[in-house]
């Protein structure tokens, strides 16, 4: 079947001739974590869902003005070796952060270090042992790695499951265990902290088991290294194991063609204005090239580095900053290179006008259904109205109990967090009360985020990002509430008193 730019959930069940519970069952089984009905996913998103029921979903070639991921190339082994993309996943608290670091370090010890180390969200390194690049994601935990793959770039090459001696499998390490099967990656655990007295390595192995991982003491595939990073026991093994998974999956790539790339982080930045970072995925990228993300292009100025050194070019599997932007595009969306900036320009109108459609299709689909529950109700009360004249009884139904609804607009200084809080917020419900996301943004809240705000009663989330005297003035005059915050469980918790505030008292 040749699938629209553009569906909803429901019309892709419709147009998959699929039961939309089982689409849904089967959408959330492979990490989509927004499957309602009225969501809508794009075409390649659709193809790889379509896949799943074995069914052959075409994408729709007829709108021109648009670029192209290139199919894989013929003779991938023939293709020089590119950095693998390794993300660290694991339970809060087990060693992440202290783990990345040492990778990273190999780096600082060899004097590479340039100027002061950027956050881009990911960064190259060389393996102590065989001096082999590799590629870190070093993004906050789940929610990117998930986000990531949701749009269909599935960037990541190994997963390295970090479970902490003194505590064992926990709810992140489940979660992060699914994220891998689900994406079909390649899993190392690094059982860390076996410096601590309470280490327990076979009760971490055992719960593994447990939890479904392969784990090679089980006869399974799914090497366990137990480390420390404060006396560093282990950690050579760690590169080791690392390093014979990396010769597995030998990952490939051509340099030379059209760039492909993902973003990963997209952020306004002082000086160089709208920036992301991404990492090369096909072709080099070079200043001066023309690129199309999302409905953002690129005409590319400056290409940086993780320790902010300008780069001429960056091959495959280089994570980068650059400049250049005329809009943000999000985490996630690919990065296509067009054949001139008149091009990538079309490209975007192109899309832009697409989503709009999509939108407006939408639009007519709710007021449509609005229409035809006022219908439904009309004609309900005429019934009554007629049997209550005629002398006859009402059964009165069930009144049917509304969710109610707190909304929010969610604004945070990098996109990547914006969408990772607006996917937690949104988590919060149950049957009776419902936090509802209405926008995310990047950047400092803003007039338009206040009126947006004022005009759907909605509060505004600032977290990590300024919120100016003459906005909060504005917000003031509106009586639109902004809130601040630099941690999540806070702004979580606050959500959570909201829902809870809308719950009919207990008697
Ligand atoms: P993350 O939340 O997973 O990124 O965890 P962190 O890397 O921030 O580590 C959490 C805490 O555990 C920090 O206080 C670290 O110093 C400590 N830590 C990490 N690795 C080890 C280890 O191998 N041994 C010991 N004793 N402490 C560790």
């Amino acid at each position: 079947i040749v699938l629209p730019k553009f569906a909803t959930v429901s019309n892709l069940a419709t147009l998959l001739q699929v039961r939309f519970v089982d689409l849904q069952q089967r959408m959330q089984d492979m990490g989509y974590s927004d499957t309602d009905p009225d969501h809508i996913v794009d075409d390649e998103n659709a193809q790889l869902i379509a896949d799943e029921f074995g069914i052959e979903g075409q994408v729709s070639q007829s709108h021109g003005d648009d670029v192209y991921a290139q199919p894989p190339p013929e003779n991938l082994a023939a293709c020089p070796e590119r950095p693998p993309v390794i993300a660290l996943m694991g339970h809060v608290d087990h060693g992440k952060t202290t783990l990345l670091d040492y990778f990273r370090s190999s780096q600082i010890v060899k004097g590479e270090k340039g100027g002061i180390t950027q956050h881009i969200g990911a960064f190259m390194t060389n393996l102590r042992q065989t001096n082999r690049q590799v590629c870190f994601l070093d993004t906050p935990g789940h929610e990117a790695f998930l986000k990531l793959r949701q749009r269909g770039a599935n960037l990541t090459d190994i997963v390295l499951l970090v479970v902490a001696a003194d505590d064992s499998v926990m709810p992140q390490t489940k979660e992060a265990i699914k994220h891998a099967k689900a994406a079909g990656v390649p899993m190392l655990v690094a059982i860390t902290k076996i410096d601590r007295p309470e280490a327990n390595i076979e009760k971490v192995t055992a719960d593994l088991a447990a939890a479904d991982v392969d784990v090679e003491d089980y006869g399974g595939e799914t090497q366990t290294i137990p480390v420390s990073a404060v006396t560093k026991q282990g950690v050579d093994d760690l590169e080791t194991a690392l390093t014979a998974l990396i010769e597995v999956i030998d990952a490939r790539a051509p340099k030379y063609g059209n760039v492909e790339g993902v973003i990963v982080e997209s952020q306004k930045l002082k000086g160089l204005g709208l920036t992301t970072s991404m990492i090369v995925r096909r072709g080099t990228l070079k200043p001066k090239m023309p690129l199309v993300a999302g409905t953002a292009h690129c005409h590319v100025r400056q290409i940086f580095n993780e320790n902010n050194k300008a780069l001429k070019e960056a091959p495959p599997g280089t994570p980068v900053r650059i400049t250049g932007w005329q809009d943000l595009p999000e985490p996630g969306d690919t990065v296509l290179q067009a054949s001139s900036e008149d091009m990538a320009k079309r490209v975007v109108a192109n899309r832009k006008r697409l989503i709009q459609e999509a939108l407006e299709a939408k639009q007519v689909e709710i007021i449509n259904e609005n229409r035809r529950i006022e219908h439904m109700m009309a004609k309900e009360a005429k019934e009554k109205a007629e049997r209550l004249s005629l002398g006859l009884s009402v059964d009165e139904k069930e009144t049917v109990s509304q969710q109610k609804t707190c909304s929010y607009i969610v604004k945070a200084d990098v996109s990547g967090s914006a969408e990772a809080i607006a996917d937690c917020v949104k988590d919060l419900r149950n049957d009776q009360v419902a936090a509802d996301v209405l926008f995310t943004g990047v950047g400092a809240v803003t007039e338009n985020d206040v009126f947006r705000a004022q005009a759907a009663g909605a509060t505004i989330l600032a977290f990590t990002t300024q919120v100016s005297r003459p906005i909060q003035r504005i917000a003031e005059q509106q009586k639109v509430p902004i809130r601040n915050y630099d941690v999540i469980y806070k702004l979580l918790g606050d959500i959570s008193e909201d829902l809870s505030n809308l719950l009919p008292p207990v008697i």
